[in-house]
Formats: C-alpha cells, structure tokens, sequence
C-alpha cells in the first residue's frame, strides 16, 4: 500500500513527522506537504500558477520516507504527491497542532487534504489533535493513538474520508462521533496596529455547549474521535421539501 502524508502546518512540523513514522509500518510512506504553514486554507487550489515539487530534509527523523515540499496549498501537495508518486491508495493529513472540530472542518486546511484525497477518487484520513503556543504535543503518546486507529480504520475501507482528533494524552477508548455543527465558533475582532489604525483579525471563541455524540463532546470526554465524512454537501430534507412545495416553471425563461 502507498500512503501519501500531508498537513496544513507545514512540511517541518513536528506533527506530520509523527505521522509519516506510524503510516510507514502500514505502507510504503512519502510526505508531500506545503513549504509554508497552510492553516485554514481549506480546499483551496493555487489554479492560476505553476506548481515546485523539491526534495527537502526534515529536522525529525523519519527512517527510510522521503519528503518533498510544494508551493501550495494541502490540496496542491495532494493533486502534485499524487501526480509524481502513481497508485497512491491512501492519504493521511495531520497530525495537525490544534483540533479540528465542528464547524472548523469548513475551513481546515489538514481536513482538505484528506478530502483532496477523496474527490480524487482515492481514501482520506485526517488527524488533528489540541496544541497551545508554549506546548508542545506529547507525540509518542499521540503516535499510539494513531496506530489504533489506523488498525481500526484499515479494517473499514469503505469509509472514503474520515476526521479524526486525538486528545493530548492516553485517550480513554475510541468513538464514532459526528461533526458538532449547533454553534459557529468563528469571530472577526477589530483592534488597532502599532500606527493606529484598526485592522480585523479572524478568531475563535469559545463553544459553551456541546452535544453528546458529537466530536467536541468526545474530546471533551478524553476520547479519540472518528468522523466519517462525505463529499456530498446536499441538503436531501431541504431538497425533498423544496420538492414538495414548489415546481419550478416548465418554461424557459428569459
Ligand atoms: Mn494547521
């Protein structure tokens, strides 16, 4: 099998270092990832400029993987990785350094490199989990939950494209969980610069409550969640409704 390993923060991260070790005793492992951090870039494509694909080294060890770096965005490094290395069966994305959670996956840029993966045609797994300026992730921990549920997963090719977040430390089972969508978490914050003038920063704010059964809930509960995902954003109760109550005109119209 060969795993293509991307992410959103970068081809030095530490987190997609720990990714490629554990992939690589479930496959023939080569990481193809932005040469900038990428967070939030979501599906984003670099469609009206050519690609680089170089080889780069990484500051982690990860035996016997070669890593190559992309001007883009995940989805670039995923459309390119799979371009240049043939019959790729999986991609991984992640570990991303903060979670991904709810309605975050809308703009998440390590989800996108999953789902790159899947409106290819190809399977697309995404591991994200908490991360804070000051610490770093325990990464052997981390790496214990990836393998688990890289077996789980395994057994269930079916499952096209997946979200997963792990908790910080030894997470008290695994859940299947759905994406918490109640709440939207992101804010747009006026402040000023060092001149004066006021600029607008994106932001999160906290989500006061979460819903059981959903990923926030599971993190929040020291579980490892795992979302499956689809491709397909149609909304079938609002499109068997619109059915219902309304016939579209049988004329052209003007
Ligand atoms: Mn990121």
């Amino acid at each position: 099998m060969r795993i293509l390993i991307t992410n959103d923060d970068g081809v030095y991260s530490p987190g997609i270092a720990a990714l490629a070790q554990v992939a690589s005793r479930f496959g023939e492992t080569r990481i193809v990832a932005p040469d900038v951090e990428m967070s939030s870039a979501s599906s984003s494509l670099s469609a009206s400029r050519p690609l680089t694909y170089k080889r780069t080294r990484l500051p982690f060890d990860v035996a016997g993987v070669e890593a190559y770096r992309v001007n883009g965005t995940p989805g670039d490094c995923v459309g390119v990785g799979t371009c240049v290395w043939q019959n790729v069966d999986l991609v991984l994305s992640g570990i991303n350094l903060g979670t991904n959670l709810g309605n975050a996956l809308w703009h998440s840029g390590t989800l996108a490199g999953a789902r790159q993966a899947a409106l290819l045609g190809l399977r697309g797994i995404a591991f994200s989990a908490p991360a804070t300026d000051t610490e770093q992730p325990e990464f052997e921990i981390l790496k214990t939950s990836v393998a688990a549920v890289l077996d789980l997963l395994m057994g269930l090719p079916s499952l096209r494209l997946v979200n997963v977040n792990l908790p910080a430390s030894t997470p008290r089972g695994i859940v299947w969980t759905r994406q918490s969508v109640r709440q939207y978490d992101g804010k747009v914050v006026p402040g000023k610069d060092p001149m004066g003038r006021t600029h607008y920063w994106y932001t999160v704010v906290p989500v006061q409550a979460t819903d059981e059964g959903t990923d926030r809930w599971a993190l929040e509960q020291g579980y490892a969640s795992v979302t499956p995902l689809r491709v397909d954003l149609t909304d079938e109760a609002a499109l068997d409704e619109a059915k219902r109550r309304a016939e579209p005109p049988k004329v052209r119209l003007a």
